[in-house]
């Protein structure tokens, strides 16, 4: 399968986002706004942001404020939500036609819309307003998502207009996209961050849907372009949390000259309730969280190799 046959079609004039988050630390340098763009090609079975998977709007059920009232059921003109075991009165996004009856009447606000069509002169307009913030703390934007190069005219036009203003742009990535969404973009950003899962292609494909050797190739071909990528490693048990699996993708990485910097993320369960919330089974369920200290052997095969790795994102 090649990045090719997944790339959903983008509009120039609006982009779907899941949020824009502000005063933002831990995507690049900085205070950051970072735009979340709704839509993923892969399926990582320890994704925290499930609401990112699909690149429509859907509704998203939060649990712990219901009280069962069952109103959102007789209001739903599409029989989209019921009361389904166990998760309750989620929606089924397939008949959902986002009419918001349901969210209308439900007293306890237990219902809402995640992700948005926005104009990008509107997406434009919210990050300008922290420019004071993003030049004192040498901060900028961050492109992340979900996969922001599904959208990836959306990614250049912002991308552009925040260089044109002189704010700092990064972009976050799984990188199984056509290499000319780099090309495109090379010109308009400052930082590249790549995600990196695995260096087992069978095994990548089995916890991501996707195979790893487009990305592969694209971090390669990253470094003709680029001249400063960090790559992330999501350090999750039972899939790549051995010494050889890291030390092997830091070999790679090693081999890369403008990949100089590593982070390792610690695995962790904070997006179980999103999965509840949107009727999804969460297969890392009783998965325990990494801790820091859990990723130091590895952060040190890295360093051994001439990285530069730390654990935790920043
Ligand atoms: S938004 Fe409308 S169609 Fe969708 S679940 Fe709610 S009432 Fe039903
Ligand atoms: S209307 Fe709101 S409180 Fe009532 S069952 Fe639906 S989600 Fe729960």
């Amino acid at each position: 399968m090649s990045p090719e046959n997944r790339l959903n079609p983008v509009m120039v004039s609006s982009a779907t986002v899941f949020d824009i988050e502000r005063y933002a630390t831990e995507d690049g340098p900085g205070i950051r706004s970072v735009v979340f763009f709704k839509g993923c090609n892969l399926r990582c079975s320890w994704c925290q942001n499930p609401e990112s998977h699909s690149s429509s709007p859907q509704i998203m059920y939060y649990s712990k404020q219901c009280i069962s009232c069952g109103r959102c059921v007789e209001a739903c003109h599409t029989d989209a939500v019921n009361n389904i075991q166990p998760f309750r009165f989620v929606t089924d996004h397939e008949k959902c036609d986002l009419c918001k009856r349901c969210i209308d009447v439900c007293f306890t606000n237990s219902r809402k819309i995640v992700g948005r069509q926005m104009p990008l002169d509107e997406i434009m307009d919210e990050l300008r307003k922290d420019k004071t913030y993003y030049r004192e703390s040498n901060g900028g934007v961050t492109f992340s998502g979900g996969e922001p190069l599904l959208q990836a005219q959306a990614v250049l036009y912002l991308a552009r207009s925040c260089r044109e203003e002189g704010i700092h742009t990064a972009l976050e990535t799984a990188g199984f996209v056509p290499w000319s969404a780099f090309e495109n973009l090379h010109p308009w950003l400052n930082l590249l961050y790549f995600d990196l899962k695995h260096i087992d292609s069978d095994i990548h494909s089995q916890y991501t849907g996707v195979p790893i050797e487009p990305i592969l190739e694209n971090i390669r071909r990253a470094g003709e372009l680029f001249d400063n990528i960090v790559v992330r490693i999501p350090v999750v048990p039972g899939v790549n949390d051995s010494h050889d699996t890291q030390g092997r993708m830091m070999g790679f990485l090693a081999g890369q000259t403008a990949v100089r910097n590593v982070e390792l993320l610690p695995f962790h369960r904070l997006g179980m309730t999103k999965y509840e919330g949107l009727g999804m089974r969460y297969a890392m369920e009783n998965v325990v969280n990494v801790r820091k200290s859990d990723c130091e052997p590895f952060a040190e095969i890295g360093r051994g190799m001439g990285l530069t790795v730390r654990v935790g994102a920043g």
